[in-house]
């Protein structure tokens, strides 16, 4: 039977990413996007409780979904596809690198937990923000990943959350295997006031740094190299347990 792989994307069903992903995923099996129809970013893991959602079918597997990546991935997975579910989810390829604690915010990252709660394989594929965003090299590292996760699975409860550096593909460093590393972002809050004199607030500041710890995400991406961290749903501290059993509890 054919390969079914599931396609959605934060930045909305006309981003750019995923008309790279349908290119470069040409033949590596059947693709069905769902994408919210209008750009999530830093949506997180959000799930819409309170309203009713709309899918519309904007082309024969193109589905448009008035929710948030995390939605179409429920939708995609539980409706749309529930006749032949996915064998593969892939969100992205998202404009902008989810390096460090972007992940916490990330919506595209989210869209593929989703699918590892749903026990789809999944993969998060982030293109660096730069200014010259090759999407066509991310599309090439994403189909390279693709094959082999197809092949080869992955761990139970563990999605592949990918970052490719802004560059030619002759010009990536290589792949690399990485851990989760840490990015500082400005803490500003813009305050201004809109036209009938209230004031509003602006956040979301730029990155500061990235600590350029060795075998990191952020450190290798800006060594060249396509960052492939496996994460997993699990977010125990387990190296913290110990010492909060030793607390003195009331009762
Ligand atoms: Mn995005």
């Amino acid at each position: 039977m054919q390969t079914k792989i599931l396609i959605t994307n934060d930045d909305g069903i006309y981003a750019r990413g995923i008309k790279s992903l349908i290119v470069g995923l040409a033949g590596v099996g059947d693709l069905t996007v769902v994408a919210p129809d209008r750009e999530q970013s830093a949506s997180s893991h959000s799930l819409t409780l309170l309203n009713p959602l709309r899918i519309k079918e904007r082309s024969p597997g193109y589905y448009a979904v008035d929710g948030t990546p995390t939605d179409c991935v429920f939708l995609g997975v539980n409706h749309i596809m529930r006749q032949q579910p996915p064998d593969l989810v892939i969100s992205g390829i998202n404009r902008g690198g989810n390096l460090g604690d972007d992940i916490t915010y990330s919506g595209t990252v989210a869209a593929a937990f989703e699918a590892t709660l749903l026990g789809v394989p999944a993969i998060a594929i982030s293109l660096e923000y730069k200014s010259d965003f090759y999407f066509d090299t991310a599309a090439r590292v994403v189909r390279e990943i693709a094959e082999k996760v197809l092949v080869s699975g992955l761990p139970a409860d563990t999605l592949l959350n990918v970052n490719v550096p802004d560059l030619p593909w002759d010009e990536l460093s290589g792949f690399r295997v990485t851990r989760q590393g840490k990015r500082t972002y400005s803490d500003v809050v813009c305050e201004n006031r809109d036209p009938r004199g209230r004031p509003y607030y602006w956040i979301g500041g730029e990155v500061l740094k990235c600590d350029d710890l060795e075998g990191t995400d952020a450190a290798l991406v800006a060594a060249g190299y396509v960052s492939i961290t496996p994460i997993h749903l699990d977010l125990t501290n387990y190296k913290a347990i110990e010492p909060l059993q030793k607390w003195e509890w009331s009762i």
